[in-house]
């Protein structure tokens, strides 16, 4: 960076400029798990800034990654030599209309911080299950969170957003004011600007009841089954994850069902948590009644290993798969797999009214995939066995969880209509691709 240009930029930039000889650049340079050595970290505090710092980068060329939480598997929002918009400065969360529930939050907010501001106002919002996931990428993926099945998706809460595009403009897009970008925003990732602010009408959430059930694995099949069976049937204040993990270190494989009811009738709860209760010989059960905030938690990958991360959206988790699942997992070296409940609210959207387009999914897959950092070619053909033999009747996959964003990936996210539109909305918004580091939509016509 030359100083005269970083003069030019602070003439209408407030907010910090960091770079790699200041003292705190090793606070920001990285994402959650991807190291990066960008040349410069912009942290904006408003739209103006981020207007100015698009502009700054795009003027010198230089890449350029938008971070809200820093949590893209991809590692999209560090990069190397190029500039990061680093949006962990707007992150308020304010309740600017008590009767309508309407919330206003910063996109750098983290998911943790706005389900315990909400939490004074009984307010809550289905997001995801991690507390420093941040509220900028996981809702333009769609937000698969703890009560989807009641609320649906993040998006289908979402009413507004804050926008600046390639070019500069700050613009409001809704369901009446550019109505085709607030399409592409809900499902189609960070392909048309950068969101500062988004509005959400937040739902009454008061104590909720969560925690987990561990079963022992005498009959992995009939587990699986029976949480599928029940799944089927179960009320939609129920969101449920099957977690199916191999041996850690001295920790044994195991299968546990993480839930999350959400509802403070005690009875009601019970009721629709007693039949996860017999699917299966129970060793532990850990369910409370507790906040909202208090279900999501923080992720702990383990070190010196490589992860690879796969997904798969299935519409029909007929017996064949059961079977498959089962015979694939909860084994010495096999992968940690989850396996999401969806269905309920999320189902009741339309497919095309919204850039993610999985509605009639029945469950996610993600797999966590442990391989030894120098792992080569082979291992990792061999490491990949299971996930091949439960993901071939896959019919698309989740932007969230993916290590890697080839041609492959983008395709399993946006089916072909889906992706068509989103591209005219791109040649619309940006058709320079300036924002081009995320699971990139080419403009078109
Ligand atoms: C530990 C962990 C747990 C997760 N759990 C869930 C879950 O329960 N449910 C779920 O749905 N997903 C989950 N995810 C996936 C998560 O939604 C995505 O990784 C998401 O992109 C993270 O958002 P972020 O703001 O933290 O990421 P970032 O890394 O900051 O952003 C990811 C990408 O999104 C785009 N982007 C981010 N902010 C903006 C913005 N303001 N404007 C324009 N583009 C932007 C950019 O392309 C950026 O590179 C999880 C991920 C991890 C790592």
């Amino acid at each position: 960076m030359t100083l005269a240009s970083l003069e030019t930029l602070k003439q209408d930039f407030s907010g910090d400029v960091i770079l790699p000889e200041d003292n705190n650049y090793e606070q920001v340079r990285n994402a959650y798990i991807y190291k990066g050595s960008p040349a410069v970290v912009l942290r904006p505090n408003n739209a103006a800034d981020v207007a100015a710092a698009i502009r700054y980068a795009k003027d010198r060329g230089l890449l350029l990654s938008i971070r809200s939480g820093g949590h893209s598997n991809a590692g999209h929002s560090t990069n190397n030599g190029g500039c990061v918009i680093d949006l962990s400065g707007i992150n308020q969360v304010e309740v600017i209309d008590t009767a309508r529930h309407l919330v206003r939050i910063g996109a750098g907010a983290k998911w943790g911080d706005v389900a315990k501001a909400l939490q004074p106002h009984h307010l809550g919002i289905s997001s995801g299950d991690t507390v420093s996931v941040g509220v900028g990428g996981l809702t333009q993926g769609g937000g698969i969170g703890w009560m989807v099945r009641k609320h649906g998706l993040a998006i289908d809460s979402l009413v507004a957003a804050e926008v600046v595009t390639a070019d500069g403009r700050i613009l409001r897009a809704s369901a009446s004011e550019n109505a085709d970008l607030f399409w592409g925003i809900r499902g189609g990732g960070g392909n048309f600007g950068v969101v500062t602010n988004f509005e959400f009408e937040a739902h009454p959430v008061g104590k909720v009841h969560a925690g987990v059930i561990m079963y022992a694995l005498d009959d992995v099949p009939a587990l699986v089954k029976g949480w599928r069976d029940y799944m089927r049937v179960a009320p939609e204040e129920l969101s449920t994850t099957l977690l199916l993990m191999p041996n850690f270190g001295d920790f044994p494989p195991g299968a546990m069902v993480l839930v999350c009811y959400a509802g403070d009738d005690a009875a009601a709860a019970q009721q629709a948590l007693d039949p996860l209760l017999k699917i299966a010989p129970v060793l532990q059960q850990h369910i409370n009644e507790k906040e909202y905030a208090a279900v999501l938690e923080e992720a702990r990958p383990p070190a010196g290993v490589r992860i690879l991360v796969r997904n798969a959206f299935v519409p029909d988790f007929n017996d064949d798969l059961v079977a498959a699942v089962a015979a694939h997992h909860c084994k010495t070296g096999t992968p940690a797999l989850q396996i999401r409940s969806l269905g309920g609210a999320m189902k009741r959207v339309p497919a095309d009214a919204t850039a993610f387009a999985h509605r009639d999914a029945e469950v996610l897959f993600v797999a966590a995939i442990f391989l030894p950092l120098d792992a080569d070619d082979a291992m990792t053909k061999a490491a990949l066995k299971p996930w091949d033999a439960i993901s071939y009747t896959s019919t698309g996959a989740y932007i969230g969880f993916f290590d890697s964003a080839t041609a492959k990936e983008v395709a399993a996210i946006y089916p072909p209509a889906t992706y068509q539109r989103l591209a005219k909305i791109k040649k619309q918004y940006d058709p320079q691709n300036v924002f081009n580091q995320n699971y990139n939509v080419t403009p078109a016509d």
